[in-house]
């Protein structure tokens, strides 16, 4: 009986594997029904970029009718600046930088590059223009020299290294047992949230678009890693436009400015030191931070 049994097991296991799979296929397109894609205007230009210039104005924004998520937000960005978002989970940053690369539309309000609002212009050229640094990145099945090039294939050896040391990751990747051409990613050897990272940057750096946008990981990160990411990140700043997506302190420290969320309204913006001054919403979260800093 084992015999026969054991077959038809076998098909009730493949036929719940397969079920499973189509039913988060299902889940997968209601997602994506959810977002629905953005088309391009029938007269979209491509977008211009002169100087690097950011405007939010009066921006509102909700996923469904029922639950506004940001309320009135205006701020810019000037060229070559660097401004910081903060403020707790769920506030909203993230939905900021989703609107910036038009993966949704305003509801309200305008966002304006160089002057020009994004919806007027095609999304190849909007995305062409803004360098993105994600929380999580994705490696491929290849060597770390090629995950780093294919941001830019026609960068020669010499550039792409160049890179790879800007981003703090050359003392890595000189302790790898094959150098620049150990196998990286899911067939190869895995890399730390910290590593990762890095790896991203080198890639923006390589890109080198004009306005870059960073969302720092909430994973925690050793002292040293933080350290090489930091750096790293004055680098890509260097001459460019940069909206950083804070969860550390530590990294907002030297911004032009800051730009405090809460419940989708921006409730301070400042530098550093004004905000400290001000003894409000900024100042606590940066007790906060030293106090925890203080534990560990
Ligand atoms: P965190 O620091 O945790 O990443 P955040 O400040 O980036 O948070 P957002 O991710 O922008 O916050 O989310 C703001 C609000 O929007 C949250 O209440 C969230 O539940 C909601 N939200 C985010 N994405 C969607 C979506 N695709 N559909 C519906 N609601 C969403």
């Amino acid at each position: 009986t084992m015999q026969i049994f054991m077959p038809l097991n076998f098909l009730g296991f493949v036929y719940r594997e397969i079920r499973g799979a189509l039913a988060n296929i299902e889940n997968l397109f209601k997602l994506l029904d959810k977002a629905p894609a953005i088309e391009d205007r029938p007269d979209s230009a491509e977008l211009q970029v002169t100087q690097g210039r950011i405007e939010f104005a009066q921006v509102s924004f909700s996923y469904r009718p029922d639950r506004p998520i940001l309320n009135n937000l205006s701020f810019t960005v000037e060229p070559g600046q660097k401004v910081a978002v903060v403020g707790e989970s769920g506030a909203g940053k993230s939905t900021l930088v989703k609107l910036l690369f038009r993966f949704y539309e305003v509801t309200e309000g305008q966002i304006l590059i160089d002057n020009q609002d994004i919806r007027q212009v095609s999304q190849q050229s909007l995305r062409r223009a803004i360098g993105i640094v994600p929380q999580d990145t994705v490696l491929f099945n290849d060597s770390i020299f090629e995950n780093v090039h294919y941001a830019r294939p026609q960068a020669s050896k010499e550039e792409v290294k160049t890179a790879i040391r800007h981003a703090h990751l050359d003392h890595f990747i000189a302790s790898l047992p094959d150098g620049y051409d150990t196998l990286v990613g899911e067939r190869g050897l895995k890399l730390s949230g910290g590593e990762k990272q890095r790896v991203a940057i080198a890639r923006a750096i390589l890109k080198r678009p004009p306005i870059m946008l960073f969302d720092e990981a909430t994973s925690s990160l050793d002292s040293q890693s933080e350290g090489a990411i930091l750096s790293a990140l004055k680098e890509i700043a260097r001459g460019h436009t940069s909206l950083v997506i804070a969860h550390r302190l530590s990294t907002v420290v030297d911004a032009d400015k800051i730009l405090v969320m809460a419940q989708g309204r921006i409730v301070e913006q400042g530098s550093h030191s004004q905000l400290l001054a001000q003894d409000g919403h900024y100042a606590r979260l940066w007790q906060i931070q030293q106090q925890d800093k203080e534990k560990d």
